[in-house]
Order: C-alpha cells, then sequence, then structure tokens
C-alpha cells in the first residue's frame, strides 16, 4: 500500500537576488513498511524536504499525500491535528521537554490530542526502547542515546502513517549510534513501521 506520494515538490526560499531553490520538483512515493533513507551533502536540501513531507512548512508549489490525503489542501489547523496524529518525527537534538520525565515525554502527542496512552502499551514501549528503569528520570538525567530512545518512543507512541527521522544519530557515539538504529530497524520490521531518514553518510 502507498503510504506516502511526493509529486513535483518545489520549495523556494526568498525572493529574487536573494532566491534559493531548495526543492526543485521532485516526485517519488513510498510503500508502507519501507525504511528510506534521504542522502546528500549538506544544504542539498534534505531537512526542506523532510519538513514539506511531514506538514511542517509549505511548499511552494506541488502535493504531498500521506494515506491518499492531500495535505496542503487542509488549513493549518486541521494539518496541526492531522501531524499530530499521523507524522512522529524524531530530531538531531531530541527536542525532548525538560521539565517532563521520560514517559511524560513519550505521552506528549498523546496528551496534545485528548487521548491517554494505556499502561500495557507505555508498559511495552519502555521495554522496547531499554528505559525501563528510567521511565521517571528527566531528559538531563539521561545520556544522549536515552534521551534519543525517548524521542523515538514520542514519535512511535501514536502507530503514526510515517516516521520521519533527520540525523537521529547525528549527535551520537558509534555505540549509541548503533542502538538508535538498531531500534529504528526493529521497529520497521516488527511494528511495519514506515521511516524515512536523513542521513549524510
Ligand atoms: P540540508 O538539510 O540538506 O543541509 P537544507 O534543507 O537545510 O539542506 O537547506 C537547503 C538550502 O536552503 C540551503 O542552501 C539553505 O541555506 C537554504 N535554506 C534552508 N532554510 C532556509 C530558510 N529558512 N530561509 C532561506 N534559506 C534557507
Amino acid at each position: 500500500m502507498e503510504i506516502l506520494k511526493v509529486e513535483h515538490l518545489v520549495k523556494q526560499y526568498g525572493k529574487g537576488d536573494n532566491a534559493v531553490l531548495a526543492v526543485n520538483d521532485i516526485s517519488f512515493s513510498v510503500e508502507q513498511g519501507e525504511f528510506v533513507a534521504i542522502v546528500g551533502s549538506s544544504g542539498s536540501g534534505k531537512s526542506t524536504l523532510l519538513h514539506l513531507l511531514g506538514g511542517v512548512d509549505r511548499p511552494t508549489s506541488g502535493k504531498v499525500y500521506i494515506q491518499g490525503e492531500d495535505i496542503y489542501s487542509l488549513n493549518s489547523d486541521k494539518i496541526a491535528i492531522f501531524r499530530r496524529r499521523q507524522v512522529g518525527i524524531i530530531y538531531q537534538f531530541y527536542n525532548l521537554m525538560p521539565i517532563l520525565n521520560v514517559e511524560e515525554n513519550m505521552a506528549i502527542p498523546m496528551e496534545l490530542d485528548g487521548r491517554k496512552v494505556e499502561k500495557a502499551q507505555m508498559d511495552d514501549m519502555l521495554l522496547r526502547l531499554g528505559l525501563t528503569e528510567r521511565r521517571t528520570h528527566l531528559p538531563n538525567e539521561l545520556s544522549g542515546g536515552q534521551q534519543q530512545r525517548t524521542s523515538i518512543g514520542r514519535a512511535l507512541i501514536t502507530r503514526p502513517s510515517i516516521v520521519l527521522a533527520d540525523e537521529p544519530t547525528g549527535n551520537l557515539d558509534t555505540k549509541a549510534s548503533n542502538e538508535i538504529m538498531h531500534l529504528l530497524k526493529t521497529s520497521n520490521r516488527e511494528l511495519n513501521q514506515t521511516i524515512i531518514m536523513i542521513t549524510h553518510n
């Protein structure tokens, strides 16, 4: 099943002499359960493309369909709701809330949507991510790898249609990077989670 379709996507920043064509007429599609890498040098437009796929920024022209929904035909409020339910995002620098503990951070997308995380679901996610012993710890009490694992939990908790990861191992040492890649591969295989990941190598 096709989960994401991109048609003639264009993003231009600025105007006139300052214009930058960051995404220039891109078209592709992704099937459910695929694990896709977006590879390219710095400044080639990877983050811009990822933000367009996730409804974070509007394209200059072109279409993005997620599960058949033309997301930029929606108004901003509806895009925000759609994104919260259907898109999980993992950032290089985790973007955790410093005053919330591990399980509270993981529950944010569900809480914002007025839903509760079942205890069994939270327990399962913590176990998968190796965070059971850290569930009540704050981000500043965690290693970089543990913080990134928490942000993966936050991205997966809603069972989104797609997970977008922007250089998820870019800030981690080799061992933690391998753990994060293993977790992403496992969630791709075991949960049939579609993942689109930016990497420069
Ligand atoms: P990458 O993720 O591959 O490093 P980006 O998508 O961040 O590339 O950037 C692509 C190009 O768009 C770069 O030339 C960058 O300078 C430019 N760019 C990115 N964001 C903005 C912005 N908000 N305003 C103007 N130019 C931008």
